[in-house]
């Protein structure tokens, strides 16, 4: 039966989620985004109160929360600060393609230590040259006895500068593209692991975000999470699972823009009276709303079929570029909504701003989710209606009266080009509308039969 409700169980967690929110991250948002800094203060309180990893199952001394639970709680951390749930969410992430990989060696080794240690793990496909083509990573992983050594420049990873350890795509053979590519964890401690600079960014500046470059680190095989024809695959696999907290991200920061858009637009006055007394105004609002639900539709909707055994992949790339690029419409809107104040430091829309923009970008910009659900409607679903050229559109004739083999100059043909229905025994010589010869006419008896 379709639901919409959240369990007692995930209203439980999403109360817990936006007190901490409220009282922890909101407080120290704005503070945070102007040193650009990660408190990881922070991750250690979400830590401590278990809104943090709660995806590692339950055999590894997790809480085995699924995708619903985890697009539950970053809308509320995003809500409060997007660049803070960035690197709340980011273990997450740099844990998935542990949780999805076989090698147990490694999950009973590290997923442990991070449920219960204060551990944080990152992901990093990208890097300086390539971020959207996988395939055309660059960092090299070369087979050595028990080893492989690594080689290159990870960049943009998210926490880099404060993680314990990586989940890094590299490959065995430049050339091979997408077969060459494997995945291993590896600790930052390790010799020849290089922690690079901050990237100074415009948005999410709470969020860390730098480079890691390995020179001839050894990793044993034993951490190796995807050999080399798995290691694409396990990273799509991986954005599947988490492309809709993306989703909820933009759901959480939209929905503070809309708050603090309906409260100001009630207190503002112009023309004498109140600026929500427009229509121009109120048309905004319903927008913001309307975005602001379907968005988080979307990000469950996705969620609950990672939960549930469907394959999320279409969803989740709907759920992250419709609700990333609506959440950037209604930040915008609201900073109209607050006029002049909209674009100062002094209120939360400059930021938000600042924070969305970054949706779009990152896991997958909204170019390459078009490219995954453009070529998933083109190949992969199934249609419903006939081909067009299949149409039973019998314009000239009721179709009740046509019987062919009573009257043969009821049959019908149709142009494949124009769409005209031609009535009679044969097709005509040329379509009398677009000139076509008979060869373009299709006997719809025989589309009938097919
Ligand atoms: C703050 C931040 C945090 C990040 N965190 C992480 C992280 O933790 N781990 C990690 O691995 N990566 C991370 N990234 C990297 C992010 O995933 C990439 O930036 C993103 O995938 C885009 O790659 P790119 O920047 O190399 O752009 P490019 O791939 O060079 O693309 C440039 C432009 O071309 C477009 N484009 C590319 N190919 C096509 C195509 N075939 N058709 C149409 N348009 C195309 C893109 O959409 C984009 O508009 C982060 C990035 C940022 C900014």
């Amino acid at each position: 039966m379709l639901n919409f409700n959240l369990s007692p169980e995930l209203l439980e967690i999403q109360k817990k989620a936006r007190e901490f929110a409220l009282k922890e991250v909101l407080p120290v948002a704005a503070y945070y985004d102007k040193i650009g800094k990660t408190p990881i203060d922070i991750l250690r309180k979400a830590f401590d109160i278990g809104i943090i990893n709660g995806d590692i199952p339950k055999k590894y001394g997790g809480k085995g929360h699924g995708v619903l639970e985890a697009v539950v709680i970053v809308e509320e951390i995003a809500a409060a600060c997007p660049g803070i749930a960035t690197s709340v969410f980011d273990n997450s992430l740099g844990m998935e393609p542990v949780i999805l990989s076989d090698n147990e060696t490694a999950k009973e080794k590290y997923l442990p230590k991070i449920a219960n240690d204060f551990r944080l793990i990152s992901f990093a496909t990208s890097e300086p040259t390539m971020g959207s083509d996988v395939s055309g990573l660059r960092c090299t992983a070369t087979e050595d006895g028990d080893d492989y050594i690594l080689n290159g420049t990870k960049y943009w990873v998210t926490n880099g500068g404060i993680a314990d350890y990586f989940s890094i795509f590299a490959t065995v053979d430049p050339k091979a593209a997408h077969q060459g590519i494997c995945a291993f964890l590896v600790e930052k401690e390790w010799d020849g692991v290089t922690v690079g600079k901050a990237i100074p960014k415009l948005g999410q500046r709470a969020s860390n975000t730098c480079g890691i470059h390995f020179e001839n680190v050894r990793v044993p095989k034993e951490n190796m999470l995807a050999g080399p024809d798995k290691g694409f695959i396990l990273a799509m696999r991986t954005f599947s699972h988490t492309r809709p907290a993306i989703g909820a991200f933009a759901v959480g920061a939209a929905r503070s823009a809309m708050e603090y858009a309906i409260d100001y637009a009630k207190k503002r006055r112009a023309f004498g009276t109140k600026i929500a007394n427009f229509q121009a105004i109120q048309f905004k609002l319903a927008e913001m709303y309307q975005k602001v639900e379907t968005s988080r539709l979307l990000t469950w909707k996705a969620a609950w079929e990672a939960d549930n055994g469907i394959d999320p992949t279409i969803t989740a790339s709907i759920s992250k570029f419709y609700a990333t690029e609506a959440a950037l419409e209604v930040v915008s809107e609201a900073l109209q909504i607050f006029g002049g104040y909209g674009y100062t430091r002094m209120y939360p829309i400059e930021k938000l701003f600042r924070d969305t923009r970054l949706y779009r970008i990152y896991e997958g910009t909204s170019e390459i989710q078009r490219m995954i659900v453009s070529g998933h409607a083109m190949a992969g679903y199934q249609p419903v209606m006939p081909p067009l050229e299949d149409l039973p559109l019998h314009i000239e004739k009721d179709p009740s009266e046509v019987n062919v083999e009573e009257d043969p100059d009821s049959h019908a043909w149709r142009c494949r080009i124009c769409g005209y229905v031609h009535y009679g025994e044969e097709a005509p010589d040329k379509c009398p509308y677009c000139f076509f010869p008979a060869s373009a006419f299709k006997d719809t008896a025989e589309a009938d039969k097919e």
